[in-house]
């Protein structure tokens, strides 16, 4: 096969080239944007002009956007610098959020992995003031959306706070939030065409948060260090071609629609998690009946076919996917799941080209070591 088809976005997006441009053209610019003279403030504008972007694809004002080494950095800042002492996560989170608060209380998902209401607001009856509550908008590994509104709704009634990690659902799906409310919001360049090292942490109306950078002033004194002008300089242009390319993948979700019919149509017992509740339209997690998920990887490598598998390998040790294990799968199943995900540069041809080599797969599995 002549090309690799890219499709694990959610991992990593192809940089645009216009971010590119932006990200050579800021390095090429002399001046540390706490500066006052000229090379300063040349390098303050590119960081102001991305503010104003990344505030525009978040429904935001530029004040309040607070720019980080990325997605992993923001969640840490939420979690810790919100300085309240007890913290509601959900079951499926990203080790970012899972891992920044040593004692976070679990609240539990359905088995299309929508978080339990009526247990956050069980939870919510205890020292509510004093509570962080922590959901992120879609799932990286499902793409499921979380009802945020609500969250807030019930949240904010008892006067506690609401962070949401929507690394996975910028670029993808309409965000404001302004009008949903969040206190805190996570978002990340490198998933949505910008450069990866970059990300930012938005704060609610008249929110402040405690920086966990000791040292400079920068960004307000929430987060010291100065500013990687470059890789914010290519977040900023990301961040506008997203918005102006909102509606286009979204209306694309057919492509992924209908890729996943013929996907279970052909393999009986496959399952696609979150099939029932509303999702971005970019990701799909399924399994394939009778073999794990790092076959397929193999094999669809070889074949010029780039995914990801729902279980994560550190340090030599495959891990079951602790997303897919609270909505209710057991190892096995989760040890067969894999996850496809298209974004900006995807082909409209991608998917479908993907479905059958994913079914012949199917179709000879019993020629597959286990
Ligand atoms: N949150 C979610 C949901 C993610 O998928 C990721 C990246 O995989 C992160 C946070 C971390 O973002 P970053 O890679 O910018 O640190």
């Amino acid at each position: 096969m002549s090309r690799t088809i890219y499709l694990d976005y959610n991992a990593t997006a192809p940089v645009r080239p216009e971010a590119i441009d932006a990200v050579t053209a800021a390095m090429k610019q002399t001046g540390n944007p706490s500066s006052i003279h000229a090379y300063g403030r040349a390098a303050r504008r590119l960081v102001e002009d991305a503010r104003a972007e990344v505030a525009s694809l978040m429904g935001t004002r530029p004040a309040r956007i607070v720019f980080t080494s990325g997605g992993t950095e923001a969640n840490n800042l939420a979690i810790r610098g919100a300085e309240r002492s007890r913290v509601l996560i959900s079951a499926i989170e990203h080790d970012s959020v899972l891992q920044a608060h040593a004692d976070a209380i679990r609240i539990p998902v359905d088995q299309q992995g929508r978080i339990d209401l009526n247990a956050l607001e069980e939870l919510l009856t205890i020292d509510p003031e004093n509570t962080l509550v922590s959901v992120m908008m879609a799932n990286n590994e499902t793409g499921v959306l979380q009802p945020v509104k609500e969250i807030v709704f019930l949240a904010h009634a008892k006067g506690a706070l609401v962070h949401c990690d929507a690394v996975q659902a910028a670029g993808k799906t309409a965000i404001n939030c302004e009008e949903l409310g969040i206190d805190f919001t996570t978002i990340s360049s490198h998933k949505m065409g910008g450069p990866q090292g970059v990300g930012a942490l938005i704060l609610g109306k008249g929110l402040e948060i405690k920086s966990q950078q000791l040292g400079g002033g920068q960004e307000r004194r929430r987060r010291g260090g100065t500013e990687n002008v470059p890789g914010i300089a290519g977040f900023g242009v990301a961040a506008k071609l997203s918005l102006e390319g909102l509606a286009e993948i979204q209306e694309k979700a057919y492509l992924r629609n209908e890729m996943e019919q013929k996907m279970l149509a052909a393999a009986p017992g496959a399952r696609v998690f979150g099939v029932e509740v509303d999702r971005v339209p970019n990701t799909t997690t399924i399994t394939m009946p009778g073999v794990p998920s790092d076959t397929q990887l193999m094999v669809l490598d070889l074949e010029g076919y780039a995914v990801s598998s729902g279980s994560a390998c550190s340090s030599g040790k495959v891990q079951t996917s602790h997303v897919l294990q609270a909505m209710g799968a057991d190892e096995k199943t989760a040890g067969e799941a894999i996850r496809i995900s298209t974004g900006w540069a995807s082909a409209d041809t991608d998917l479908d080209q993907f479905a059958d080599a994913w079914i012949a797969l199917f179709k000879r599995k019993g020629e597959h070591p286990r």
